[in-house]
């Protein structure tokens, strides 16, 4: 079996054609496992998710290490470089910005999640996406609720069908205000998407960061399924840069639920950036608010996880006909209540973005990726 240098020392073959070093100079390697049965098992840190070189680096890492005596099998895995790694990194080579693929031009990305399904968290997403666009920001979402996903009914998009580009890119469909949508409902039916499962799924989200052609963005809004099963896992080790809005609903007081979240905050290891709680309350046209499903889970679990409660959003007739009629309430019908309070959420999440600007990824020429979504041209 070859030792854990001599392993290393066959790495050093490993050239990162846009840093032009190789990935053991640039402390690219991460984890690197020598099992007794001859497998190796290495993960090197890309400076993105959107690294457009992984396959450069699948392949050399592979034959690098399988070339030594005693290697039966190598298996090869990538997570990103964190902040602070990226940092350093930038430093050691004395650049100002290092190569950051799909998403280099996105600001802000957001994942919306939720403990269980119901609580509204495909319309706060839609409408907190129109909310941004009306605030003059660029914005695109990302339906990664691959077993119920609605954005594409959201956004009146339904039947649509995802297309590549003449750089070999997939092209969002762009809905209500420039809003650019991506959903698993643009390449497959309703009945395939719901038997993925594992790799499959892991890979589609991938692409969908990799090779969608986002262009620059203030706001990503991720709508996640409800909990934290392989979706949220595979995203938030993707996108370690993401932030995590919680939305929750009032009855949320019952401990368990709130506990739940806190959980899943805990086991993503995202940044909480705040809490949205929705359905808090009913408001008649008269302006009279009943508090249907309760009070207070919200502010409870911001408490708990110490972190902003964004926006209380009541329950309106306007904010369900209007977001399954392919118009979100806050485009169709701004004077509704739940559309007010969605675009003071909006604004409060705007508050607490950096103002600073990205490090901008040097121009680069864009390079043609395989796709093996059935993508229909
Ligand atoms: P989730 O994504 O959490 O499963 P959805 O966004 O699909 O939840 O919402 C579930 C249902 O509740 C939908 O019919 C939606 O229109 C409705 N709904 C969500 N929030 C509100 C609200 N504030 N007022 C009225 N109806 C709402």
């Amino acid at each position: 079996m070859p030792t854990n240098d001599q392993v290393t020392d066959a790495l050093r073959a490993v050239i990162d054609p846009e840093l032009r070093q190789d990935i053991v100079t640039l402390g690219m390697v991460r984890k690197l496992d020598i099992h007794a049965n001859g497998v190796v098992d290495v993960t090197v840190s890309l400076t993105t998710a959107g690294c457009p070189i992984r396959d450069h680096f699948q392949t050399s890492v592979y034959n690098a290490i399988n070339a030594l005596d005693g290697v039966v099998g190598v298996n090869v895995s990538f997570d990103v470089l964190s902040s602070d790694e990226k940092q350093a990194l930038r430093g050691k080579l004395g650049r100002k910005s290092l190569p950051e693929g799909a998403l280099a031009e996105v600001k802000n990305i957001i994942c919306v999640g939720s403990g269980k399904g119901g609580v509204g968290k495909s319309s706060v997403t839609a409408n907190l996406a129109a909310a941004l666009t009306a605030a003059g920001k660029q914005v695109g979402v990302m339906d990664a609720d691959v077993w119920g996903y609605s954005q594409p009914r959201m956004f009146g998009l339904g039947g649509g069908r995802a297309r590549a580009n003449e750089r070999r890119k997939i092209e969002p469909l762009v809905g209500p205000e420039g809003i650019k949508v991506v959903s698993i409902g643009f390449f497959v039916n309703e009945e395939q998407a719901v038997v993925w499962r594992g790799a499959m799924l892991h890979k589609a989200l991938q692409q969908f960061l990799e090779d969608v052609e986002w262009g620059a963005l203030d706001y990503l809004l991720i709508d996640l399924p409800p909990g934290t099963g392989d979706v949220s896992m595979t995203l938030s080790q993707l996108l370690p840069q993401a932030k995590f809005v919680i939305v929750t609903t009032p009855q949320a007081v019952a401990q368990s639920v709130a506990r739940r979240s806190a959980e899943m905050a805990a086991k993503l290891e995202l940044e909480v950036a705040g809490i949205v709680e929705n359905m808090a309350g009913f408001t008649t046209p008269d302006g009279d608010s009943y508090p249907i499903f309760g009070e207070g889970g919200g502010r409870m679990l911001a408490e708990e996880l110490e972190v902003p409660l964004l926006g209380q959003i009541p329950l309106t007739m306007a904010l369900r006909q209007h977001s399954d009629g392919g118009l979100p309430a806050v485009i169709s019908a701004p004077e509704d209540a739940a559309s007010q309070a969605l675009v003071a959420t909006a604004k409060q999440l705007i508050s607490l973005s950096p103002v600073d600007l990205p490090m901008m990824a040097e121009p680069e020429e864009p390079k043609p990726v395989g796709m093996s979504l059935p993508v229909i041209s």
